[in-house]
């Protein structure tokens, strides 16, 4: 009946939805934006606290027996369904994100909502546990990552529920936890793709230093051909002897970081090395 390669796992607990859609705190002004909303039973709870609901469903035979659940209801005219892969979906506005979403597109779809402008208000998601606990993860946690880190520069994470996979038809191989996220508004002063190369290079290998991560000659390559870049777009001379092996090193001594770990790093002191980089025309992206 479900569509495996949809990640179709229907949350059969009443308790589970009702606590969702109350830990989202829901005014009778807001539009929601619902992920896969499957056969509705949170799509209809959604419907009855706000102003209204945008839902993003891929599989029609879902969206067939949504429609049907709400016609002839009241509800019918505060939805609005958008049919298709909501990772190729340009999202209209909204104010808060509800939805158990299907785990294989999570990481994807958390930096596509978060790089969403305008802002929404708070997103309230159900994920795989162990996904949820790498995106709490603190500097020195066994789970703290890349995703981790990218995820706290843009917004504030905190789990608020553990969901046994027994709460859902049919049950998923694996536990759930209900993450609410909460964009930084204003942003960091931060340009992401840039962000995301950095981390990107230093949790290559979280346990080295900084020094060894940039090491790597694909590392080295890369940023050379970014500084010539910087030059020729600021009309400046690519120096003739230069070496980017010497120049990432004096950058890293200044600020005292080449012996810096990512695992230990913070998003503080990932700005912190951004800016030092960027001050001397060193680019990630
Ligand atoms: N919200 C329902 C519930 O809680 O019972 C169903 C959740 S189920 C885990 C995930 C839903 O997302 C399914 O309805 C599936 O068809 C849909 N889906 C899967 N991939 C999708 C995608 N890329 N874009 C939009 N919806 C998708």
């Amino acid at each position: 009946l479900f569509n495996k390669d949809f990640g179709q796992h229907i949350l059969k607990n009443p308790m589970v939805i009702k606590s969702m859609v109350e830990k989202a705190a829901i005014r009778p002004t807001d539009t929601v934006l619902e992920i896969g909303p499957g056969t509705g039973n949170m799509t209809v709870a959604l419907l009855a606290a706000a102003k209204n609901v945008i839902a993003c469903e891929i599989d029609t035979r879902l969206v067939a027996e949504l429609q049907k659940r709400v016609q002839g209801t009241h509800l019918n005219q505060k939805l609005q369904i958008l049919v298709g892969d909501v990772l190729k979906t340009e999202l209209p506005f909204f104010n808060l994100c509800v939805a158990n979403i299907p785990y294989q597109i999570s990481s994807p779809l958390v930096f596509k909502l978060l790089l969403h402008r305008p802002f929404f208000r708070c997103a309230i998601l159900m994920f795989q546990k162990e996904f949820a606990q790498r995106l709490v993860a603190e500097k020195g946690d066994k789970m703290y990552c890349r995703l981790s880190v990218n995820t706290q520069l843009l917004a504030r994470v905190n789990i608020v529920l553990n969901v046994g996979r027994n709460n859902f038809r049919p049950p998923p191989k694996v536990d759930s936890s209900v993450v609410r996220l909460e964009p930084r508004n204003p942003p960091p002063p931060i340009h992401y793709q840039e962000w995301d190369g950095l981390t990107r290079i230093a949790f290559t290998r979280k346990n080295k230093t900084l020094a060894s991560c940039f090491r790597q000659s694909p590392v080295l390559v890369t940023l050379e051909k970014n500084y010539r870049l910087y030059c020729s777009l600021n009309n400046q001379e690519f120096p003739e002897n230069f070496d980017i092996k010497t120049k990432i090193e004096n950058i890293l001594s200044e600020i005292d970081a080449e012996k810096y770990r990512a695992r230990t790093m913070d998003v503080d002191d990932f700005m912190r090395i951004l800016l030092a980089f960027n001050k001397e025309g060193i680019h990630f992206a």
